[in-house]
Protein backbone atom coordinates (compact mmCIF):
# COMPACT_ATOMS: atom_id res chain seq x y z
CA UNK A 1 0.00 0.00 0.00
CA UNK A 2 2.82 2.58 0.83
CA UNK A 3 4.58 2.04 -3.06
CA UNK A 4 1.10 2.43 -4.28
CA UNK A 5 1.18 5.89 -2.55
CA UNK A 6 4.81 6.42 -3.70
CA UNK A 7 3.54 5.51 -7.57
CA UNK A 8 0.92 8.03 -6.83
CA UNK A 9 3.22 10.63 -5.78
CA UNK A 10 5.08 10.13 -8.76
CA UNK A 11 1.87 9.80 -11.61
CA UNK A 12 0.31 13.38 -9.74
CA UNK A 13 3.60 14.86 -10.77
CA UNK A 14 3.03 13.99 -14.18
CA UNK A 15 -0.14 14.91 -14.24
CA UNK A 16 0.89 18.51 -12.94
CA UNK A 17 3.34 18.77 -15.59
CA UNK A 18 0.69 17.70 -18.16
CA UNK A 19 -1.59 20.65 -17.20
CA UNK A 20 1.57 22.80 -18.04
CA UNK A 21 1.27 21.62 -21.31
CA UNK A 22 -2.93 22.23 -21.67
CA UNK A 23 -2.20 25.92 -20.45
CA UNK A 24 -0.16 26.18 -22.96
CA UNK A 25 -2.65 25.17 -25.40
CA UNK A 26 -0.95 21.72 -25.95
CA UNK A 27 -1.94 18.38 -25.79
CA UNK A 28 -1.94 17.59 -22.17
CA UNK A 29 0.70 15.06 -21.67
CA UNK A 30 3.21 14.86 -18.48
CA UNK A 31 6.18 12.28 -17.55
CA UNK A 32 8.63 11.65 -14.67
CA UNK A 33 11.41 9.69 -14.54
CA UNK A 34 12.75 8.35 -11.03
CA UNK A 35 15.98 6.51 -10.41
CA UNK A 36 16.51 5.78 -6.71
CA UNK A 37 13.21 6.64 -5.43
CA UNK A 38 14.20 10.46 -7.02
CA UNK A 39 12.79 12.42 -9.71
CA UNK A 40 15.81 12.61 -12.25
CA UNK A 41 14.00 13.95 -15.13
CA UNK A 42 10.78 15.64 -15.94
CA UNK A 43 8.57 16.59 -19.17
CA UNK A 44 5.32 17.64 -21.27
CA UNK A 45 4.23 18.50 -24.24
CA UNK A 46 5.72 21.35 -26.10
CA UNK A 47 5.08 20.35 -29.71
CA UNK A 48 3.55 23.31 -31.08
CA UNK A 49 5.24 26.24 -28.86
CA UNK A 50 8.89 24.36 -29.96
CA UNK A 51 7.42 24.00 -33.08
CA UNK A 52 9.57 20.41 -32.81
CA UNK A 53 8.14 17.63 -33.32
CA UNK A 54 10.20 15.77 -30.98
CA UNK A 55 8.90 17.69 -28.11
CA UNK A 56 7.27 15.28 -26.32
CA UNK A 57 7.00 14.66 -23.02
CA UNK A 58 8.75 11.74 -22.50
CA UNK A 59 11.86 12.84 -24.95
CA UNK A 60 11.86 15.88 -22.63
CA UNK A 61 12.31 13.58 -19.47
CA UNK A 62 14.38 11.07 -21.08
CA UNK A 63 16.75 13.84 -22.18
CA UNK A 64 17.31 15.85 -18.46
CA UNK A 65 17.42 11.76 -16.97
CA UNK A 66 19.89 11.44 -19.29
CA UNK A 67 21.95 14.35 -17.85
CA UNK A 68 21.29 13.48 -14.61
CA UNK A 69 22.85 10.02 -14.69
CA UNK A 70 25.93 10.83 -17.11
CA UNK A 71 25.18 7.73 -19.30
CA UNK A 72 22.73 7.28 -22.65
CA UNK A 73 21.52 3.73 -20.84
CA UNK A 74 18.47 4.58 -18.01
CA UNK A 75 18.82 1.48 -16.53
CA UNK A 76 17.12 1.07 -12.81
CA UNK A 77 14.48 4.06 -13.80
CA UNK A 78 10.89 3.78 -13.72
CA UNK A 79 8.84 6.48 -16.16
CA UNK A 80 5.46 7.23 -15.15
CA UNK A 81 3.44 8.78 -18.35
CA UNK A 82 0.04 9.96 -18.33
CA UNK A 83 -0.87 8.84 -21.84
CA UNK A 84 0.77 5.83 -23.39
CA UNK A 85 4.10 6.12 -25.47
CA UNK A 86 3.88 7.14 -29.08
CA UNK A 87 5.95 5.26 -31.65
CA UNK A 88 8.77 7.27 -31.62
CA UNK A 89 8.85 7.73 -27.25
CA UNK A 90 8.47 3.80 -27.17
CA UNK A 91 11.29 3.34 -29.68
CA UNK A 92 13.57 5.73 -27.78
CA UNK A 93 12.43 4.09 -24.33
CA UNK A 94 13.48 0.67 -25.74
CA UNK A 95 16.92 1.99 -26.37
CA UNK A 96 17.55 3.80 -23.41
CA UNK A 97 16.49 0.32 -21.64
CA UNK A 98 14.44 1.55 -19.25
CA UNK A 99 12.98 -1.20 -17.36
CA UNK A 100 9.38 -0.06 -16.53
CA UNK A 101 7.13 2.52 -17.62
CA UNK A 102 3.79 3.07 -15.54
CA UNK A 103 1.08 4.71 -17.83
CA UNK A 104 -1.73 6.25 -16.70
CA UNK A 105 -4.65 5.77 -19.66
CA UNK A 106 -4.04 3.91 -23.10
CA UNK A 107 -4.00 5.76 -26.60
CA UNK A 108 -6.02 3.69 -29.29
CA UNK A 109 -4.99 5.57 -31.91
CA UNK A 110 -1.11 5.87 -31.43
CA UNK A 111 -0.56 4.13 -28.06
CA UNK A 112 2.90 1.60 -29.03
CA UNK A 113 2.78 -0.34 -25.68
CA UNK A 114 -0.13 -2.65 -26.36
CA UNK A 115 -2.94 -0.48 -28.52
CA UNK A 116 -1.55 0.36 -31.91
CA UNK A 117 1.63 -2.15 -31.40
CA UNK A 118 3.14 -3.29 -28.45
CA UNK A 119 6.95 -2.28 -28.59
CA UNK A 120 7.59 -2.92 -24.72
CA UNK A 121 6.56 -6.81 -25.23
CA UNK A 122 8.92 -7.52 -28.54
CA UNK A 123 10.58 -10.80 -28.35
CA UNK A 124 12.97 -9.65 -31.34
CA UNK A 125 14.31 -6.61 -28.99
CA UNK A 126 16.92 -7.00 -27.50
CA UNK A 127 15.30 -4.95 -24.42
CA UNK A 128 11.62 -5.93 -22.79
CA UNK A 129 9.83 -2.95 -21.09
CA UNK A 130 7.67 -4.27 -18.09
CA UNK A 131 4.36 -1.63 -18.33
CA UNK A 132 1.86 -1.33 -15.57
CA UNK A 133 -1.50 0.23 -17.50
CA UNK A 134 -4.29 2.38 -15.26
CA UNK A 135 -2.50 4.22 -12.50
CA UNK A 136 -4.76 7.07 -12.03
CA UNK A 137 -6.36 6.34 -15.22
CA UNK A 138 -9.45 8.08 -14.18
CA UNK A 139 -7.87 11.63 -13.60
CA UNK A 140 -4.99 11.29 -17.24
CA UNK A 141 -8.17 10.34 -19.66
CA UNK A 142 -10.80 12.79 -18.22
CA UNK A 143 -7.77 15.67 -18.22
CA UNK A 144 -7.71 14.99 -22.14
CA UNK A 145 -11.05 14.91 -22.59
CA UNK A 146 -11.40 17.75 -20.71
CA UNK A 147 -9.03 19.66 -23.42
CA UNK A 148 -10.36 18.21 -26.56
CA UNK A 149 -13.53 19.20 -25.31
CA UNK A 150 -12.42 23.21 -24.45
CA UNK A 151 -10.93 22.91 -28.03
CA UNK A 152 -13.79 22.04 -29.64
CA UNK A 153 -15.33 24.92 -28.11
CA UNK A 154 -12.93 27.49 -28.58
CA UNK A 155 -13.19 26.29 -32.24
CA UNK A 156 -17.10 26.60 -32.61
CA UNK A 157 -16.70 30.42 -30.81
CA UNK A 158 -14.10 31.43 -33.57
CA UNK A 159 -16.27 30.08 -36.24
CA UNK A 160 -19.32 31.65 -34.70
CA UNK A 161 -17.57 35.07 -34.48
CA UNK A 162 -16.17 34.44 -38.01
CA UNK A 163 -19.10 33.73 -39.02
CA UNK A 164 -20.62 37.58 -37.40
CA UNK A 165 -17.66 39.28 -38.78
CA UNK A 166 -19.14 38.04 -42.18
CA UNK A 167 -22.55 39.09 -42.02
CA UNK A 168 -21.52 42.33 -40.70
CA UNK A 169 -19.07 42.70 -43.73
CA UNK A 170 -21.84 41.73 -46.43
CA UNK A 171 -24.17 44.18 -44.68
CA UNK A 172 -22.04 47.08 -45.11
CA UNK A 173 -21.29 46.31 -48.56
CA UNK A 174 -24.64 45.39 -49.65
CA UNK A 175 -26.54 48.21 -48.02
CA UNK A 176 -26.55 50.30 -50.88
CA UNK A 177 -26.87 47.77 -53.86
CA UNK A 178 -30.57 46.50 -52.15
CA UNK A 179 -32.84 46.17 -49.61
CA UNK A 180 -31.94 42.30 -49.04
CA UNK A 181 -33.27 40.84 -46.03
CA UNK A 182 -30.37 38.51 -45.12
CA UNK A 183 -28.28 40.89 -42.66
CA UNK A 184 -31.60 41.05 -40.87
CA UNK A 185 -31.87 37.51 -40.19
CA UNK A 186 -28.74 37.29 -38.97
CA UNK A 187 -29.15 39.79 -36.40
CA UNK A 188 -31.90 38.31 -35.20
CA UNK A 189 -30.01 35.37 -35.29
CA UNK A 190 -27.50 36.38 -33.18
CA UNK A 191 -29.70 38.12 -30.78
CA UNK A 192 -31.45 35.01 -29.94
CA UNK A 193 -28.10 32.77 -29.91
CA UNK A 194 -27.59 35.88 -27.22
ZN1 LIG B 1 5.78 10.43 -27.99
Amino acid sequence: MARMTQEEHYMREAIRLAKKASALKEVPIGCVIVHDGKIIGRGYNRRIIDKNVLAHAEIAAMRKACRVLGDWRLEGCTMYVTLEPCPMCAGAIVQARIPKVVIGCMNPKAGCAGSVLDMFHEDGFNHQVETEVGLMGDVCSQMLKDFFKELREEGKRKKKEEKAREAGGSEESGAGVSGHHDPDDSVHKSENGN
